[in-house]
């Protein structure tokens, strides 16, 4: 008999990879496909619930393999429809995925590290640190969890990674989820309904422009120049914002799409009429958009959220330059679900206790 820690993880298996390992234990490679199609369109991770295999291939699956899936540890929902999911990992730490009802997609905004390493000045997943990557499995696993959990399985929806971590950082294991989310058997994704999140770290930007699976780019670029940037964003010392836009320039993009620049607007910081001028100028010469995210505030974070009306005097001189400007609107603010609110303590706390640590 084989022992759990033996049994392989489907839920780690690219299908080339199933394929190949039910090869090796005797089995036809082609009910990789029928098995994705139970995990990731049905929902259906127990071997004996999988009713079109032989009793034979099932009674092999259920000693052979497992199906790993985070656990939904405790749910929240915002008067906006917006819904946060706390979801506990097999080493009982704990991440934070949230569900966005129409914008007018249906979107989940998916975490691909616990913490961050970036440390970014205005973000509270910063103040955590990082604690670990997360694998395909689990980055995958959130998506089967809040699937299953707001019942849309079936339906299209879209992926963006910007909740915990930097997914360029976790650079191996995201990509591998980004090829488990869109084979045509599982959960059969366009790469263009999933949008990676990243900070611009350089060689795993240029790297990513080189695979076969694209998603579409959103970078955070949240202020014009190094001098500044290098204060929110300490990467930047590292690679500096005229390299990114360069990366960017070059960066393959299909017919239609453009890459997205996230500028966070800190009151008094990066709102002035100048910097909106300097963003226009830095980014004329890309295929892009403006998304300006006026602070989600919060305690510990020593910035203030900009009022409205500097706001759009901001968005309205990037717009006269020419460039393709939106202020994003916050969503689930009051759950703390909102970007950058997304935070846990360690494993000991209970999952009120944790949510009550951010409160
Ligand atoms: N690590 C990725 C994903 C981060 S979350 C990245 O840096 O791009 C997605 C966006 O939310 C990023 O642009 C991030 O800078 C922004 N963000 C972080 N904290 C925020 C806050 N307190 N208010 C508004 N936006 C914030």
């Amino acid at each position: 008999m084989a022992t759990a820690e033996r049994r392989r993880d489907i839920a780690e298996l690219e299908r080339p990879a199933l394929e190949s390992a039910l090869e090796e234990h005797g089995h036809a490679r082609f009910h990789a496909r029928q098995i994705f199609r139970w995990i990731y369109r049905r929902g259906v991770t127990d071997a004996d619930a999988m009713t079109d295999l032989s009793r034979e291939l099932r009674a092999a699956l259920a000693r052979d393999f497992i199906v790993t899936t985070p656990t939904l540890a405790h749910r929240e929902i915002s008067a906006d429809g917006t819904e946060k999911f706390l979801l506990r990992l097999a080493d009982g730490r704990h991440i934070e995925s949230v569900f966005i009802p129409d914008t007018p997609a249906m979107t989940f905004c998916i975490s691909t590290q616990v913490g961050c390493a970036m440390a970014c000045a205005f973000c509270l997943t910063g103040k955590m640190g990082l604690v670990r990557n997360l694998t395909a499995a689990e980055i995958v696993g959130q998506v089967r969890v809040l699937a299953g959990a707001v019942n849309l399985r079936e339906a299209r929806f879209n992926i963006v990674l910007m909740g915990m971590g930097e997914p360029l950082h976790n650079y191996d294991e995201t990509m591998k989820a980004l090829r488990i989310l869109t084979d045509e058997h599982g959960f059969d994704m366009s790469p263009r309904r999933i949008t990676l999140s990243t900070v611009g770290l350089l060689p795993a930007l240029e790297r990513l422009a080189t695979e076969a699976v694209m998603p579409n780019l959103a970078i955070s670029l949240h202020a014009p120049t190094d001098l500044q940037r290098g204060e929110l964003v300490p990467i930047n010392r590292k690679y500096g914002v005229g390299d990114i836009i360069d990366a960017c320039r070059k960066f393959p993009l299909k017919n239609r799409s453009r890459i997205t620049f996230e500028y966070v607007l800190l009151a008094g910081v990066n709102d002035s009429p100048q910097d909106a001028r300097r963003l226009a100028k830095l980014v004329a010469g890309v295929k892009s958009k403006v998304n300006l995210i006026p602070l989600n505030a919060a305690a510990g974070i020593p910035f203030e959220r900009p009022s409205d009306e500097a706001v759009n005097r901001f968005a309205k001189i990037v717009a006269d330059h020419g460039v393709a400007v939106s202020v994003r609107k916050s969503r689930g603010r009051d759950i703390r679900a909102a970007c950058g609110q997304l935070i846990v303590e360690g494993a000991k706390k209970s999952a009120a206790q944790q949510l009550a640590v951010v409160m």
